[in-house]
């Protein structure tokens, strides 16, 4: 029998995605045989991280400061607007260094099996943007939705440009097609499809 502070670590841990028991039980002894102040670094970490980050009341990404880096930054074109389901989806564009213009964070996808509809995302802070502007800044033309190619993502690409389009705003989906490596031989029917109907010259 392990003792009840490890058990209850091990219980917390357990709780988190993608850790099952054993790895939570790992994690346990891992933190306990760790160098001093550790657990406390660690401790506070996770503390801090609820109390501080908060949503950036412009693009709803995750940030300390209001508005977010990425919204203060003068070199970014306000024009052009890339939607995101996540802050991960929103890292991952940003590191093809490709994007210069704003974010869009909607926390999710709309999923109606799993009551997740438009008034569970950050549909409405959307749309309140393109309405008006942040102080100071230019009107968006373009809003670019990433999405992802799955059905939730395009059922949310779908809703957002019936509810975007009225309002005067371009709306353009990410093209989707074969992976980087990938080969034509394996490539899905869907996959292989939207590759053809999103081609381009060259
Ligand atoms: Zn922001």
């Amino acid at each position: 029998m392990t003792p009840d502070p490890i058990q209850r670590l091990t219980a917390e841990l357990a709780k988190l995605p993608g850790i099952g028991e054993k790895t939570a039980q790992r994690l346990a002894f891992h933190i306990l045989r760790s160098k001093p102040g550790y657990a406390r670094d660690l401790a506070a970490a996770i503390v801090d991280v609820t109390e501080k980050v908060r949503l950036c009341s412009v693009c709803c990404t995750l940030t300390e400061g209001d508005p977010c880096a990425t919204c203060s930054d003068d070199r970014r074109d306000d024009r052009i607007v890339c939607v995101v389901e996540n802050v991960p989806d929103l890292l991952a564009v940003e590191r093809t260094r490709e994007f210069r213009g704003r974010y869009h964070v909607l926390h999710g996808a709309l999923s109606p099996l799993d009551g997740i509809g438009p008034d569970q995302l950050r549909v409405k802070e959307l749309v309140r943007r393109l309405g008006t502007p942040p102080e100071g800044r230019e009107r968006v033309e373009e809003v670019i939705v990433a999405t992802n190619p799955d059905v939730e993502g395009e059922a949310t690409a779908l809703y957002l440009t019936r509810l975007l389009k009225p309002l005067g705003v371009r709306v353009t989906r990410i093209a989707q097609g074969v992976p980087m490596g990938g080969d034509l031989e394996y490539a899905d029917q869907v996959t292989l499809a939207r590759a053809l109907a999103g081609r381009r010259e060259i």
